[in-house]
């Protein structure tokens, strides 16, 4: 078999993918102190960054943090990034990550919303993106795909709209929907967020930003459109001021591993983690931070805690996710190298 390799080693080599790559899908979710940065490296080795972390001072610690994934999983570029909405922890870092990254594509859910721009901070955001951007920019749609070779990339909500046929074997009738649960449309930002779903041989990770409780009741209810996921990114970096995590689509797509990434006093609340606790046949929850502002009852285990301290002694470590090929992902603290591996179900 090894003589069935060669071929392999040069063609890689052709295309600048020399280091040793794994057979299936690498994730790592990095910290940047309760913002989004998200990096998926596809089988083929083509890679996503989805967000980039937050603007001013802050961008100089992501854009590190974000070159420091890139190094540990042999990247010289990151070929897509991914911005889930224009919120600055999420699209502030562009420009420095772009300086790491070298994106070849961006995508994103159109146009921010003129009251976003009329805000000052806003505003700047968005003409920094849009000045790294154009020309490489693509406006994605609920129900398209993101060509990232390997992987099926769904995007299930883009710009307040969200799929209308379900994936992922979704389409059922789904028991949690509950009058009592609905809340209000919300009119943010956070309410325009992307997501995606990245289906990879039965694995499945969801991440969609930090979409809102009601766009999630959508996805959600009458039926779930999303099935049943291995991995969930929690939503709005752990359902920060319970503006999203609404229980009837986190507990009818059951993941079996959550991981937040909160920050040290943003997301992770007690009432966020009870609700965590309540998923069916949960697996494991991984926090990118201690939750300082809770008790040791409601955050994870230390083990599964990749930052413990406060931000301004913050080491920045991410947590690595390994999906192979056999139907098994394992998911590893980059802090203290502790990890557990997990079966497709
Ligand atoms: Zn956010």
């Amino acid at each position: 078999m090894g003589t069935m390799r060669l071929p392999v080693v040069i063609v890689a080599a052709f295309l600048g993918l020399a280091q040793a790559r794994p057979a299936g899908v690498r994730i790592y979710v990095i910290d940047v102190e309760g913002g989004g940065a998200t990096l998926v490296i596809a089988p083929s080795g083509q890679s996503m960054l989805i967000d980039s972390g937050s603007p001013g001072p802050a961008a100089e610690r992501d854009s590190k943090r974000i070159a420091d994934a890139m190094q540990a999983a042999g990247l010289t570029k990151i070929n897509y990034l991914f911005t889930t909405h224009y919120d600055g922890d999420h699209v502030g870092g562009a420009p420095a990550a772009n300086a790491v990254a070298h994106f070849d594509r961006f995508f994103d859910h159109g146009e921010m919303d003129p009251k976003w721009e009329q805000n000052a901070t806003g505003g700047a955001r968005w003409d920094a993106y849009i000045a790294i951007a154009t020309g490489k920019r693509t406006i994605v749609n609920a129900g398209e795909t993101i060509p990232l070779a390997g992987v099926r990339v769904d995007v299930v909500a883009s710009h307040g709209s969200v799929i209308g046929t379900p994936i992922n074997g979704g389409g059922a009738k789904n028991a949690f929907c509950n009058p009592a649960d609905v809340k209000p449309p919300n009119t943010t930002e956070n309410s325009q967020s992307t997501g995606v779903l990245v289906s990879y041989r039965g694995f499945t990770f969801l991440d969609v930003g930090d979409l809102t409780w009601d766009k999630e009741t959508d996805l959600a209810c009458p039926v779930n459109k999303l099935g049943r996921v291995s991995l969930l990114l929690a939503t709005h970096h752990g359902f920060f001021n319970d503006q999203s995590g609404a229980p009837a689509l986190l507990w009818a797509i059951q993941p079996q591993v959550v991981i937040a990434n909160n920050g040290p006093r943003k997301g992770m609340a007690a009432n966020a983690y009870e609700r965590i606790q309540k998923i069916k046949g949960l697996e494991g929850l991984w926090q990118s931070h201690l939750a300082l502002a809770t008790d040791a009852a409601h955050n994870t285990s230390d083990d599964m805690i990749a930052n413990p301290e406060a931000s301004a002694d913050c080491k920045g470590h991410w947590i690595r996710v390994d999906v192979g090929s056999n139907r098994s992902y394992t998911v590893t603290n980059g802090r203290n190298n502790f990890s557990r591996t997990y079966h497709v179900r």
